[in-house]
């Protein structure tokens, strides 16, 4: 058996960035082959990551079985009896699971192996991603000013509209604050405004409750969607050449400069805000 999963790839010259939906389709397809699983060794070839690959990492993993996967963020947790690995995958990261013994390629930077024959492998060309560990990693310096999950039961739009009061910055800008709500990225922000009908520029302290329920459901649609498709493609990655197709997902406003908005036909607008470029509908978006 040879599995393989992906969580990013090449887009022309650039590396697209593992995204939450990315990142948790990533979780749902190692976590099946690594549950119950007992670690046998753990190999680091290139400690240095964005921080140092933390030393408990190697010392405390091999003995320990993988109880669970979860994901806070963009974090991936490994979670054993003896504590979590944290893992993320920064700008070009991602992980696969092959048959051990498979030979590593200058960029496959950790392997973590299991009783079970399988392993899993750590790729990150850039080096923007990170291992730690940690015995409490929910309250681990990287995770616990984060806020909510937006698929989780504490996110609404009771919560962004109590958050948001006071607040002068722009709703885009507010609701990709991770301190905010967690894993709204560029993509996903543009398009839940242009779901709730919110001009991008409104300031998020003053915006309605009721404009703020439309809005955490355009937040919940547009990762849903995305992970959904992630799950579609997920079927593609095992057994294949390693080449994951990136989510296929219709996008209502990005990336759409100057094409007909798809509700009332006016050309979609680009504006950057905070470095970042925005696409609206100036029609629909107040
Ligand atoms: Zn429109």
């Amino acid at each position: 058996m040879r599995a393989f999963l992906c969580a990013s790839r090449w887009s022309g010259s650039q590396y697209r960035m593992p995204e939450l939906p990315e990142v948790e389709t990533t979780r749902r397809g190692i976590e099946p082959h690594i549950v119950d699983s007992t670690i046998s060794r753990v190999i680091i070839r290139e400690r240095r990551l964005r921080w140092p690959v933390a030393k408990e990492v190697d010392r405390k993993l091999p003995g320990n079985r993988i109880e669970s996967v979860d994901r806070r963020a963009k974090y991936l947790l490994l979670n054993t009896d003896a504590g979590s690995a944290i893992l993320h995958l920064g700008m070009s990261g991602s992980l696969v699971i092959l048959d051990q013994g498979v030979p590593a390629g200058v960029h496959d930077h950790v392997d973590i192996e299991f009783d079970s024959g399988l392993m899993l492998r750590f790729r990150d060309p850039r080096r923007f991603g990170s291992l730690h560990w940690s015995a409490n990693p929910l309250s681990h310096a990287l995770l616990r000013n984060l806020g909510p999950e937006p698929l989780g039961a504490d996110f609404d739009g009771d919560y962004l509209w109590t958050k948001s009061r006071g607040r002068r910055v722009s709703v885009k800008q507010f609701i990709m604050n991770a301190q905010v709500v967690v894993g709204v990225g560029n993509i996903y922000a543009s398009e839940a405004l242009f779901l709730a009908g919110i001009h991008p520029r409104r300031a998020a302290g003053r915006i309605a409750r009721h404009r703020y329920k439309l809005l955490s459901g355009g937040i919940r649609d547009v990762l849903s969607k995305a992970i959904k498709a992630g799950g579609t493609t997920l079927r593609d990655f095992y057994g294949g050449d390693g080449e994951a197709g990136y989510f296929q997902q219709q996008l209502e406003a990005y990336g759409r400069e100057d094409e007909p908005c798809r509700r009332c036909n006016t050309p979609i607008t680009a504006i950057v805000q905070g470095q970042r470029t925005t696409y609206y509908c100036k029609q629909c978006q107040t």
